[in-house]
């Protein structure tokens, strides 16, 4: 039997959602469950995929099952398309599986031409009119892509001639007049006139949203989301019902739970006398749902039972969208609604404690990428408390935002790029073709647009704060300035903080301070720790960073790289020294300035994890890094070390590498200088009988870096062990330590059997595993990937997400290798995978024993470690 392309929403249901898309499942669900849903139908996603697979054409077989299916629609609704009688208008709209909001095109009002248009008119010329005028420039603009804005600019001028403010305040004259004027602007651009024939204008709009797949701002969405470039999108064609037919029609959204903070109140804007995207578009600013009651109770009354029993069906916040027609209330879609992190959290949480979901399921709920989002600042309380907003305007998503002003997306892109940190973007209204811009800003201030405007939407679920439909600012986008309400004007580069909890702008710059686990977060934390099984330690330097890991949760340090610890101006000058001696006396003199310095750290360590397992790698400096270059930092090391300037220049130049990469680090370095692994081990050991003493017993892990060959790693070890003994056997203290090795180059992997006779533990570095397997350098990759995901070569950064096929198989084959020789051992992995959702996840079934990876990651970390354990049990 041929496949089938084409769906009404009576054959379909929610589960079918790879090939309906996210709304078309759901309308059929709804359709199936009686609620009142317009008549219509789905062409798949495969038909989309088809479409790009032939070369962009439909096919006649789709073609004539597209046609088949209306004829079954006009059956069932008693309308025909071009009918003058009883004519049917529909909607054609994208759905995708995942729902990307607002990213790709929609076209209303289909079916009209001319003749519908006068018949129609008879009954209510302005509904006919303003119908025909939207539907003319959504068709030109989403199929031939005529700008908005040439559509646009008529009905400002109409308006302006006439002296009002709101479309509404048109006329049926009016409005006539801009579909003759819309028309002309068709006319102009296409050089023929707007297509008449409803059939045709069918075809053309379906081909338009299957092409609005790869649009640039659905790309970029994609890329952002992690959505898979070749799952297509499915299109909906639905009979219309009309929200602009006059004052008991209406149109809106609204979510089932507060979208921003969770919190269990229906949440939700809508218009009068309005079509689907006017709420959505920011043109005029929407009434809050709760107001729909006075306004039409029994359409209310509906709503509120339907939302609460899709929520239910659903067991999730439901995002609705809905038509009020002649006063009868229609859902147009129902999906689960975008969120914050934080109202991520409050509604899972709430939703167990409801009965509705489980404690497991509420894990799966949250998307661990989010909770970085929780783990922005806020603003310093009291310096909050200081400071006089500017205006107020709506709290579209939380968190606090403190930068530049820009007036433009691209601009942000390259003020990023340059380096920038700080920004905030100030538009008059954002377009989904601003996404990148806002990705890249701490915060978007808008002077248009409601909670569920695009700019609210698409920032929710980016985690950046948004303040919009600030109303009282005047923006001038041109000249690059915006004025408060005072007259007072901000420039490009001046400073502002949006407070996207309150709503409130501030003209200055407001400190912020770390946010901290409680509450609900602190209660699904709970939860992950519970159904986990990997541990999760941190990779962490310093006590500062220490803290902040104990604080969220860290079980320890994965990795501590000691030569993190001499960044700072006064120690790198002790640490230059021991690279650049001679002779070992020099050395030494040089690590003798590093011991104290090392053992401090080390302390500051220990006691900030009051007892977990730390783990501390001995130097891996790539040289490059170290080395001084300027003349002035070269005399000044000099005459420290009491050596000629020419002569510490030519020191300098004969520790230039070709590949520091592949240079003289790791172990290395410990071979060819066991003095410094000596020093460095008196460190970690002093330290730990030093806390060992004052507090908790402290059981350090030592880490020898870069190893490929076990006889490097013995020569090592020995010096490490032979050091240690001496100090423990001197000391009344009795430390135990462990000593490992990082498997970070191929061979180790390898030969992790021989290495595992000697590493009590082993660390994946896949930092510079990813770097030795595909062999290229981690430094410079940034400069062609790109070209890569252009080309469909990759579709991620491997150094962002383990490559599970060729690096991830190196890590399997030494877990194996490794617990054959020593079924005890302990596997970790310290690259900067071990935050990665997916990569945790990998790990989790490679059978690791912990994670390590940045503070501001252990969280997500835990999260990710219980869905992985909740996905595939051991
Ligand atoms: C690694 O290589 O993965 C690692 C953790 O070490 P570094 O990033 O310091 O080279
Ligand atoms: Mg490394």
């Amino acid at each position: 039997m041929a496949k089938k392309y084409v769906y009404l929403f009576s054959e379909g249901n929610k589960d079918m959602r790879e090939l309906l898309g996210g709304k078309g499942a759901n309308l059929a669900e709804m359709t199936n469950l009686g609620l009142p849903i317009p008549k219509g139908f789905t062409i798949t996603t495969e038909a989309c995929t088809k479409y790009y697979e032939d070369g962009e054409i439909i096919t006649k077989d789709i073609g004539e099952e597209i046609f088949s299916t209306v004829t079954k629609l006009e059956k069932s609704t008693g309308k025909k398309l071009g009918d003058l009688n009883n004519p049917l208008l529909v909607s054609v709209r994208s759905g995708a599986r995942a729902s990307m909001p607002g990213m790709m095109d929609t076209i209303l009002n289909l079916g009209l031409n001319d003749s519908v248009a006068e018949q129609i008119a008879k009954q209510n010329e302005r509904f006919a009119y303003d119908s025909y005028r939207r539907f003319i420039q959504m068709f030109s603009d989403v199929v031939y892509e005529i700008p908005k804005s040439l559509f646009e600019e008529e009905i400002d001028k109409m308006k302006s001639e006439k002296g009002v403010k709101l479309d509404t305040e048109l006329n049926s004259e009016d409005l006539k007049r801009l579909v003759d004027i819309f028309k002309e602007i068709y006319r102009k651009q296409k050089h023929e006139d707007f297509p008449q024939d409803p059939r045709k204008q069918l075809l053309e709009a379906v081909k338009a949203v299957f092409r609005s797949w790869n649009n640039p701002r659905a790309i970029t969405y994609r890329r952002l989301n992690e959505i898979p470039n070749d799952w297509g999108t499915a299109v909906n064609v639905q009979e219309m019902v009309f929200g602009n037919m006059g004052e008991d029609c209406g149109t809106g959204v609204a979510f089932t739970r507060n979208p921003a903070t969770g919190e269990n109140k229906l949440f939700g804007e809508y218009l009068m006398n309005a079509q689907g995207e006017d709420v959505v578009a920011g043109i005029r600013t929407p009434q809050l749902i709760d107001t729909l009651r006075e306004v039409n109770e029994s359409a209310y009354n509906d709503f509120v039972i339907y939302a609460n029993k899709l929520e239910k069906y659903f067991k999730d916040m439901q995002d609705l969208e809905f038509t009020i027609e002649n006063g009868k209330l229609y859902i147009l879609q129902t999906r689960n609604g975008k969120r914050t992190a934080e109202a991520a959290i409050r509604i899972a949480v709430e939703l167990v404690k409801e009965g509705m979901i489980t404690e497991k399921e509420a894990l799966l709920r949250i998307e661990p990428k989010q909770l970085d989002q929780l783990l922005h600042p806020n603003f310093d309380a009291e310096k909050l408390k200081a400071a006089i907003p500017i205006t107020t305007g709506l709290a579209a998503s939380p968190r606090a935002a403190t930068g530049k002003v820009v007036f433009t997306a691209e601009e942000a892109v390259e003020k990023h790029k340059a380096g920038e940190k700080d920004l905030i973007l100030v538009r008059l209204e954002t377009s989904p073709e601003d996404i990148e811009g806002m990705n890249v800003c701490n915060g978007v201030l808008t002077v248009r647009g409601g909670m569920t405007s695009h700019a609210a939407v698409v920032a929710r679920g980016m985690g950046t704060c948004c303040v919009s439909g600030c109303g009282e600012l005047i923006v001038n986008e041109e000249e690059k300035y915006f004025q408060d309400g005072t007259g007072k004007q901000y420039h490009e580069g001046d400073y502002i903080s949006l407070d996207g909890s309150t709503g409130n702008v501030y003209g200055e710059r407001i400190d912020t301070v770390d946010a901290a686990v409680t509450g609900n977060l602190a209660t699904l934390m709970g939860w992950a720790d519970r159904y986990r099984q990997l541990g999760v330690r941190a990779n962490a330097d310093n006590p500062r960073d220490a803290k902040q890991a104990y604080d969220f949760g860290a079980e320890g340090i994965g990795l501590c790289r000691t030569e993190h610890m001499f960044f700072e101006a006064d120690r790198i000058r002790a640490m230059r020294e021991m690279i650049v001696s001679k002779t070992t006396e020099q050395r030494e003199k040089a690590l003798e300035k590093l011991l104290p310095m090392q053992r401090s750290d080390f302390e500051g360590l220990y006691k900030e994890m009051k007892g977990y397992p730390v783990t501390i790698r001995l130097l891996d400096p790539p040289l490059h890094e170290f080395v001084p270059h300027e003349d002035e930092e070269i005399r000044a090391i000099a005459e420290e070390m009491g050596i000629p300037f020419e002569e510490m220049k030519n020191i300098i130049v004969g520790l230039h590498e070709f590949n520091p990469m592949m240079g003289h680090r790791g172990c290395r370095l410990a071979v060819t200088y066991p003095e410094i692994a000596r020093m460095q081990t008196r460190a970690i050991i002093e330290a730990a009988i030093n806390v060992s003493r004052e507090t908790n017993p402290v059981s350090p892990e030592i880490m020898i870096p870069l190893v490929g060959e076990i006889k490097e790693l013995q020569y090592v070890k020995n010096v490490v062990t032979e050091e240690a003994d001496k100090i423990i056997d001197a000391s009344d203290v009795k430390i135990k330590y462990h000593v490992g090795t990082m498997i970070e180059i191929p061979r180790a992997a390898l030969t992790a059997d021989e290495i595992a006779k000697e590493a009590e533990f082993f660390s994946f570095g896949t930092n510079d595993l990813t770097q030795m397997t595909f062999g290229f350098s981690r430094d410079d990759a940034g400069k062609f990937l790109r070209d890569y995901y252009n080309k469909n070569i990759y579709e991620f950064d491997p150094f962002a997400k383990i490559d599970q096929k060729g690096v991830g198989k190196l890590v399997e084959m030494a877990t194996k290798l490794g617990r054959e020789t020593r079924p005890d051992i302990k596997l970790g992995i310290c690259g900067e995978h071990g935050g990665e959702p997916s990569s945790v996840d990998f790990c989790h079934r490679v059978g690791l024993t912990y994670v390590s990876c940045s503070p501001y990651r252990v969280q997500i970390a835990r999260l990710a470690a219980a869905q992985a354990a909740i996905n595939n049990p051991r």
